[in-house]
């Protein structure tokens, strides 16, 4: 393709995109499609020759767009916001057009010196002390990788160098709680230490947060018996319900003890650009490492993770090997990103952050943000006054959980497994007419609704229809 049918195509892509961003309010919110439909509407064998760009347009209207969760819609409750701020959307196209490689400084100079500005950009604006130095990672489950990578180099006194933990004379441990997001096992049970290492310390009953006291007692067993205690995981905003661990308490023990502390605050760093949130993760300067998403509530289109840690010598030490055909006159006055992770080639991925601050400001994100939170109490308000229904957990960011209990108030309460058919039932009955959408989780063994308000296009009016919808459903199941 040249440039000159680059410019055509992209012209007719850029308005087919306008054009879907513009009626997605009217699409079904989950993918109306059986699972292997969008497979079967697409040849088995590859094509051959050329196909016209306005067949392909087609095609993505055809078979492509009803096989999206329509995670953009303003009637989207699942899961966590994935906002794609289109001003990001922007940075992105322009890091693919212009096809840099990320593999050193010299490969691209301004990649490597952008992302070290808005990473301390994202810094000031969140509130961290100078002491932190960031990077951009593809998800908060890699920054978590890098982070127990960094962990076990420190408390093994960099095995890999050597024998690795194939030598290892007593196991490692990791702790953290039952609410931590699945990444965070998997991450352990990755980077080493095994799933037997990994302890689930105990939370509040309430707040889900987890138990310094606990924590510390935990961490004594483990050395009386001989094991090395190598990090902690702290959850800032963990997946259920948003319980955030006392970050100032647990960072006294990890230093105590001298264990890694990384605080995983995937969902909730996006309200660290919000003054008045930072108390909920007071005690953060004193962790090691730090992951959070801004292609979640802020809204960067993914993949933008950005990944704080404080000790880039160590940080470097463990990441580096300095092939030679990489090494240049610029060592040592430059960042080599590649030493700061896990790829070699990285993409212009700090193109969608700055895109996404100059145009949006942050004034205006911030703006959002605090709808958001705003419309998150108001929902609860409601069901709390509702009959019938409970909010099971603080209400710490804009996730509200809930569920329908009939006969609460009678004191015929139904429970156990009715309560979880009748759950799951008004919950699909919503999700299946495509309205809206939410996800279910496990809390205590019991399925319960996450509301998990948050996408760029809804106001308190969707969060209205919202409850509407969800009292109409559960009256209904
Ligand atoms: C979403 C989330 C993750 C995982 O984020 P990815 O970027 O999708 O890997 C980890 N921890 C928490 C608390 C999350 O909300």
């Amino acid at each position: 393709m040249s440039p000159d049918e680059f410019r055509k195509a992209a012209h007719e892509l850029i308005d087919w995109i306008a054009d879907y961003r513009q009626k997605i309010p009217e699409l079904s919110v989950r993918a109306q499609v059986e699972p292997g439909a969008v497979r079967r509407a697409l040849p088995a064998s590859p094509p051959t020759g050329t196909d016209d760009f306005g067949l392909l347009l087609a095609d993505l209207d055809r078979v492509i767009v009803p096989g999206i969760t329509q995670v953009q819609h303003p009637m989207h409750f699942g899961w966590f916001p994935s906002n794609a701020a289109l001003a990001s959307v922007l940075g992105d196209i322009a890091s693919s057009g212009m096809g840099t490689l990320g593999i050193s400084w010299e490969s691209c100079p301004a990649l490597t010196e952008l992302e070290e500005v808005v990473c301390d950009w994202m810094r000031q604006l969140t509130g961290l002390g100078e002491q932190w130095h960031g990077t951009i990672h593809d998800t908060a489950s890699t920054a978590c990788v890098t982070a127990m990578i960094l962990a076990r180099e420190r408390a093994s006194q960099f095995s890999k160098n050597g024998a690795g933990l194939q030598a290892a004379a007593a196991p490692m441990v990791v702790y953290s709680t039952a609410q931590a997001h699945s990444s965070i096992a998997k991450a352990v049970q990755l980077a080493g230490f095994g799933n037997d290492n990994l302890r689930l310390v105990d939370e509040d009953p309430y707040t889900r947060a987890m138990l310094p006291g606990a924590l510390a007692a935990a961490i004594e067993r483990d050395l009386a018996a001989g094991n090395v205690p190598a990090a902690i995981v702290c959850s800032v905003g963990a997946t259920a319900t948003t319980a955030m661990d006392p970050v100032e308490a647990i960072a006294i023990i990890a230093n105590r003890y001298g264990i890694w502390l990384h605080v995983d605050a995937a969902m909730a760093g996006s309200a660290m650009l919000l003054p008045e949130c930072r108390h909920l993760w007071q005690g953060v300067e004193q962790a090691d490492s730090l992951a959070w998403n801004p292609h979640k509530w802020m809204g960067t289109i993914l993949d933008t993770a950005l990944f704080y840690v404080r000790d880039v010598a160590h940080l470097e030490a463990v990441m580096s090997t300095n092939p030679s055909y990489l090494r240049s006159g610029a060592d040592g006055q430059v960042t080599q990103y590649r030493d700061w992770g896990i790829p070699l080639g990285r993409r212009f991925r700090a193109l969608k952050l700055w895109f996404h601050l100059r145009l949006d400001g942050v004034d205006a994100i911030q703006a959002r943000l605090r709808r958001d939170l705003d419309n998150a109490r108001w929902f609860a308000r409601q069901v709390e006054a509702a009959e019938d229904w409970e909010v099971l957990a603080p209400v710490m960011l804009q996730t509200v959980c809930i569920r329908h209990v009939p006969g609460q108030s009678s004191g015929t309460p139904l429970s156990g497994a009715a309560l979880d058919a009748h759950t799951l039932a008004w919950l699909e009955s919503i999700n299946t007419s495509g309205a809206a959408f939410m996800s279910p989780s496990l809390l205590d063994g019991r399925w319960m609704v996450r509301v998990s308000i948050g996408v760029e296009g809804t106001t308190r009016e969707h969060v209205r229809r919202l409850w509407e919808f969800i009292q109409r459903s559960a009256a209904a199941a």
